[in-house]
């Protein structure tokens, strides 16, 4: 398969299984955790890929180090590998139930947070298996049995694969001043990717810096996100990682066992009922959705 025809597989893939699967499921609420999606392709030898590394730590992976881990006895080269990454945007519903929400996260919030992310998995390992049978080997880092948290020198505490940062790689949004991605179906959305050996033409990136689609680093203005916060973690200096974290562990995620019955770590309320809440403010960014 040449480019182009490896770039209409992923979306295919992804499109098909987000639209028609029923494990794309909120339980309880008769209906879907995710909205249409859109796909983005990055080339295993970004540059950005060592950059992160080398901001991040020494753990945080590159595509080579993901499949080398992958298939242990072959050897892979960054030019070989190209990345396919989605975004799954959060349904009208859960942003509306959201919206009402002060303190404590929506149910339908909680519930995609939980079974939202399980089928997120799904289509990780999902789409991943679609290019292994068509002979194309692929690895999905987060669903790796080696993904893990550690600590980073510059950014506390970090996963060695970052969807996000992967994202950008991609060309599919930016930064905002809470640490969210801001991508053309908004903020209020997850993110996947898995990595396959096959060249795939990327997306090229059209930002301007890595926080383009932001207002507040865009223009000065906005801020909305900030009042948002119950616990005043995001200021005009950016997010309080450990304010957000502490926050989540102690009190939301005890309320979200009480109604899913499960642990779960879900907060979100600053990215609702905001500008970049459903789409990219700015609007010299890429038109990426279709
Ligand atoms: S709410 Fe405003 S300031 Fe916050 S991330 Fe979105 S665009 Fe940026
Ligand atoms: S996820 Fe919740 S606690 Fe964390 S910054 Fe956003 S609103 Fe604040």
């Amino acid at each position: 398969m040449d480019s182009s025809e490896l770039r209409a597989l992923a979306e295919r893939t992804v499109r098909k299984i987000v639209m028609t699967s029923p494990l794309n499921s909120l339980k309880g609420f008769d209906e879907k955790s995710w909205g249409k999606p859109i796909v983005g392709f990055a080339a295993g030898n970004d540059p950005l890929f060592e950059s992160y590394k080398e901001l991040i730590g020494d753990f945080y992976w590159t595509p080579s180090e993901v499949m080398q881990l992958a298939y242990p006895d072959e050897t892979f080269n960054a030019d070989q590998l190209s990345i396919i990454c989605w975004i799954l945007p959060q349904t009208e519903n859960t942003l509306a139930d959201q919206r009402k929400a002060d303190k404590l996260p929506a149910s339908r919030w909680i519930h995609s947070r939980h079974y939202g992310e399980k089928f997120n998995e799904y289509l990780r390992a999902t789409v991943r298996d679609t290019f292994i049978k068509a002979g194309i080997k692929a690895a999905a880092p987060v669903i790796c049995s080696e993904f893990s948290y550690q600590q980073s020198h510059n950014f506390g505490l970090a996963s060695n694969w970052s969807e996000r940062h992967t994202a950008f790689v991609a060309g599919l949004g930016t930064f905002g001043l809470s640490d969210g991605f801001i991508t053309e179906r908004g903020k209020a959305v997850r993110i996947g990717s898995i990595i396959v050996a096959a060249r795939i033409t990327p997306d090229v990136r059209r930002f301007n810096s890595h926080t383009a689609n932001c207002l507040w680093y865009a223009e000065g203005t906005c801020g909305a996100c900030i009042s948002r916060c119950p616990v005043n973690a995001i200021s005009t200096a950016g997010h309080d990682k450990q304010a957000c974290f502490e926050y989540i562990r102690g009190v939301t995620a005890p309320y979200a066992e009480k109604i899913l019955g499960a642990w779960e770590t879900p907060c979100g309320l600053c990215q609702v009922k905001i500008p970049c809440e459903r789409h990219n403010p700015v609007s010299t960014c890429s038109k990426k959705a279709s």
